[in-house]
């Protein structure tokens, strides 16, 4: 009795204070949270410390603690427990979702994973793991390369609980050590140490890591404050990655960092390639590809099958309310302004433009499009305002934001710039015989065009002051001023510039130049005007992935971006010159010979390569001194074999016969003959056969004069195949194209195509010297002979270590997975590049099939062919891209 009161009395006291800390929390807004880590301090969660250095979550009105990690800590517990409010967990979070952790996903640092195994020796073939030792952190990468080895070992693998020390590895005492790219091998190469990689995504195995989680009760309760996170944190990596050095002495200062500044440096570089991939938004996290890492733990058993057809991933991420999280104060706003003007560009084709028909067009215009669905208020565009009267109409607040501009230092004195939504190149933009521009030094006392208070003109003018700037109203003008010699560039954005010269039918200007720079647009908003500017950040923040690369695919389809990789058109302009060069040379010497051959023909005895031949034997009965030795045989030698000896293909008797039988008639005969000296040396000649007549006119004998036309014939192999490779050139593949195009026509055949380049291959010339470059040229030429060797597949060299594949009549599906054995066969083959991350020199293709009937010059298909390629580097290298056939034959605006 008395013990049940005492237990009463506590449950009410526990019911009291709860209600008390709930109330508590209910009337303060949550401002102090924490994050937890899951490694020591490093530069791998840079997102999370440049927000805090930078002040972003301050900004958003968080006090964040990044908390030390400790070995055996569990991040899915630390958050769901709420000793943490936020962690970043590995992929394998996932599965403790589906197996009822009640935990969301906010966001993700690393759109692959960079988890490896560390060995001593290589491992090409998982059988080779049998029997050693293993540690790692249960890593759904790891377990999934684990289980896929299973069914090829001798002797089962022996896992040991990681200690989070590398010198159990460099010891020995563990065989194979579950690491970060990113990290321990800067550690190793640091104690010259070698190793070894494993990649699972080499066999197969791939997703996003570095997952940062919530407890589900908490996004729930306050959806707000993780959106503030994931936002501040989301730009925190934005600004890590453009100022790594300056981060890194941030995590110096402020945190017990175990590894040296030298190795932050290092892994700074090496993430930033698994944060930002190509055009997926850094952080974002794709339904498809949680299912997809979903379905990587079903094949390991982690999951069982009915857990994973119940699954849905979007249950899993955290859906950035967004809009449903706009306040009262922000709603009576839209209330108010159901008109909302905005600032935009009337001429900026493909960004934003007033179209033919006076209708407000472009990515942007379509992005607003979206807002006003979602926030119920019409955006009014400007129809016929000047860039430069739109910029001073929001200063003086007759327009209410920019609809799409960069964050200049100017600008961002009086807006508020949300976070960007779309990125571009900055490239320049150049005649053909403009010499590729490397810095923008190179610019200085040149005169550039740019677009009046565009992102260019205030770049250059604060940045490079030398340079002289020709200030135009529209792109086009820019670039008619460099067509017509008034400026030497155009600078500006990539795919603007794209954009103009095709709608224009501009053919005669190229890429000349790329900067660092990316430009990216973000609406501004005047400063003094916070409620608009946090509804457009949310308004953005709402339009999903796929949302953002429907309006990407639709104005910038794979035809409108293109490469041109000009230190290539410029080797292939000295090839060019080089060839007609000797061309010409030879023209020269040819007519030399032939004109003095005609003088010597009255001095028949110091006739060049000349001989006598008996009509009846073909014998050689008198060779002059050139001849003799250009045969090899001395004169005796010569005077027992008959021409047909001295021809390395031989002519038929009866076609001699008939040669001979015209000449004693009178006419004389010339043709191209290969013959081969006594050393087995081939040369060409063009042979002259013309009678020789006795005192009385009769035709005792014939007269040979030879042209010696080895160089010609050389010259003229030469020009179809390169001379490294022993490949067919570029100029071939212009020359056959459309031969063979018509000849699919005929036979209604596909046409095949693929563009491959090595990657990093600078590296290898930069390590093992240019002259091993060479070499590894060729033996990739070999591979490709190897495996597109059939009686209609072709190989090209494009110039330098860029080729391309023409074959036919398969489907897309045989293709690629015969391209992909290649791809394969290449990183089979092994050969070293140390200095990338594989190790082993891989390649990157794109690729496409097309009915044959639909092509009508190469030009149609090698841009697609060429952007694929970009991409296929873009999202990591050695990696196929297929040319979608349904965006192929996009239009072109
Ligand atoms: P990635 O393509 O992956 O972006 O990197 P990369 O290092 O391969 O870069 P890129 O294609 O721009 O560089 C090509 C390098 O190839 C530049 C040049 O040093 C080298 N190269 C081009 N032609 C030859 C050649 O005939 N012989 C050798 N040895 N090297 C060549
Ligand atoms: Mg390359
Ligand atoms: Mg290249």
């Amino acid at each position: 009795m008395y013990i049940k009161k005492l237990t009463n009395l506590w449950v009410f006291l526990g019911l009291l204070f709860g209600a008390v800390v709930a109330i508590a929390e209910e009337q303060a807004p949550i401002k102090s949270v924490s994050v937890q880590v899951n490694w020591h301090h490093q530069y791998q969660f840079a997102g999370f410390y440049a927000a805090l250095a930078q002040g972003y979550y301050r900004d958003e009105g968080l006090d964040v603690t990044i908390k030390d990690w400790r070995p055996g800590l569990d991040i899915v517990d630390e958050v769901v427990s709420g000793r943490a409010t936020f962690g970043t967990a590995y992929s394998s979070a996932v599965v403790d979702f589906i197996h009822g952790a009640p935990i969301a996903a906010v966001m993700t640092s690393f759109q692959f994973s960079p988890m490896v195994l560390l060995s001593k020796e290589p491992i090409t073939h998982l059988s080779q793991l049998s029997g050693k030792t293993v540690s790692h952190y249960n890593n759904l990468q790891i377990l999934a390369l684990l289980n896929r080895a299973e069914q090829d070992l001798t002797a089962p693998l022996i896992t040991i609980p990681p200690s989070g020390d590398l010198n159990d590895f460099i010891n020995k005492k563990i065989d194979l050590y579950g690491a970060y790219e990113t990290n321990e091998p800067y550690q190793l190469k640091e104690h010259n140490l070698s190793y070894h990689l494993v990649k699972p995504a080499d066999f197969g195995v791939n997703s996003m890591e570095d997952i940062v989680i919530v407890a589900q009760k908490f996004a729930d309760r306050y959806p707000d404050v993780v959106e503030r996170f994931r936002r501040a944190t989301v730009a925190g990596w934005r600004y890590a990655i453009d100022n790594q050095p300056e981060v890194v002495a941030f995590i110096m200062q402020n945190y017990p960092v175990v590894k040296s500044e030298q190795a932050l440096v290092y892994e700074a570089q090496a993430t930033t390639k698994y944060v930002r991939v190509g055009r997926i938004p850094i952080g974002a996290i794709d339904a498809s590809r949680v299912l997809a890492t979903a379905a990587e733990a079903r094949d390991i058993g982690l999951i069982t099958d009915s857990l994973f057809n119940q699954f849905s991933p979007k249950a899993f991420i955290f859906n950035s309310t967004g809009l449903g999280s706009l306040t009262e104060e922000e709603r009576a706003f839209l209330h108010q302004n159901p008109v909302i003007r905005i600032g935009n560009d009337i001429n900026w084709a493909p960004f934003e433009f007033i179209d033919a028909k006076g209708q407000y067009a472009g990515m942007v215009a379509d992005y607003f499009r979206l807002f006003e669905q979602r926030l119920g208020v019409r955006f009014e565009p400007q129809k016929n305002t000047t860039w430069s009267e739109t910029l001073s109409k929001v200063q003086q607040g007759e327009i209410h934001l920019l609809s799409g501009a960069t964050p200049t230092p100017e600008r961002l004195e009086y807006l508020k710039f949300t976070q960007p939504y779309l990125t571009f190149p900055m490239v320049l933009a150049g005649n053909p015989d403009t010499f590729f521009i490397n810095h923008y030094q190179e610019l200085e006392g040149k005169t550039v065009a740019v677009v009046r208070d565009y992102w260019s003109h205030e770049y250059l003018q604060n940045n490079y002051p030398q340079v002289n700037l020709y200030l135009v109203d529209s792109v086009l003008e820019g670039l008619q001023a460099v067509m017509s010699g008034k400026a030497f560039v155009y600078s500006g954005n990539l795919a603007v510039i794209n954009y103009i010269m095709r709608q224009q039918g501009i053919t005669g200007m190229q890429i000349v130049g790329q900067s660092d720079q990316r430009f990216e647009l973000a609406i501004g908003v005047p400063r003094d005007n916070p409620l608009l500017f946090s509804i457009m950040q949310k308004a953005l923040d709402d339009i999903t992935l796929d949302e953002h690369n429907a309006i990407y695919a639709k104005w910038v389809n794979l035809s409108l971006l293109t490469r041109l990789d000009n230190r290539q058109l410029f080797q292939l302009l000295i090839y060019g010159l080089l060839i007609a060069f000797a061309l010409i040379a030879w023209i020269v010497v040819y007519r030399v010979q032939k004109q003095q051959l005609k003088v010597f023909l009255s001095q028949v005895n110091e006739l060049s390569y000349a001989s006598h031949i008996d009509p009846h034997t073909y014998k050689i009965v008198w060779a002059s001194d050139s001849y003799t030795k250009l045969t090899g045989y001395s004169s005796s030698e010569l005077a027992e074999l008959s021409i047909l000896d001295l021809m390395r293909v031989k002519m038929s008797e009866d076609e001699l016969a008939m040669i001979v039988n015209q000449v004693m008639k009178g006419d004389s005969w010339t043709g191209e003959i290969e013959g081969q000296s006594k050393q087995g040396v081939s040369y060409w000649v063009e042979i002259t056969l013309s009678p020789q007549r006795n005192l009385f006119g009769k035709v005792e004998k014939l007269l040979a004069t030879r042209v010696n036309i080895t160089d010609k014939k050389r010259l003229e192999t030469q020009s179809i195949e390169d001379e490294l490779t022993g490949l067919y050139n570029r100029r071939y593949l212009l020359q056959l194209f459309d031969k063979e195009l018509g000849r699919l026509k005929r036979l209604n055949h596909t046409l095949c195509l693929a563009v491959f380049d090595l990657d990093y291959f600078k590296l290898i010339n930069d390590t093992y010297g240019h002259e091993q470059g060479d070499q590894v040229l060729q033996q990739i030429s070999m591979l490709s002979k190897v495996y597109f060797g059939r009686a209609n597949d072709y190989v090209f060299r494009l110039g330098g270590e860029e080729f391309l594949i023409m074959t036919s009549n398969q489907s897309s599906t045989v293709f690629m997975e015969q391209l992909e054995k290649f791809r394969l066969a290449i990183i089979t083959a092994r050969i070293p590049n140390e200095s990338t991350e594989l190790g082993w020199l891989s390649l990157s293709l794109g690729a496409g099939v097309w009915a044959s009937d639909s092509i009508s010059a190469f030009k149609d298909v090698y841009r697609d062919l060429d952007n694929a390629l970009y991409l296929a580097k873009n999202l990591g290298r050695n990696k196929l891209v297929m040319i979608d056939e349904d965006t192929q034959a996009q239009p072109s605006t």
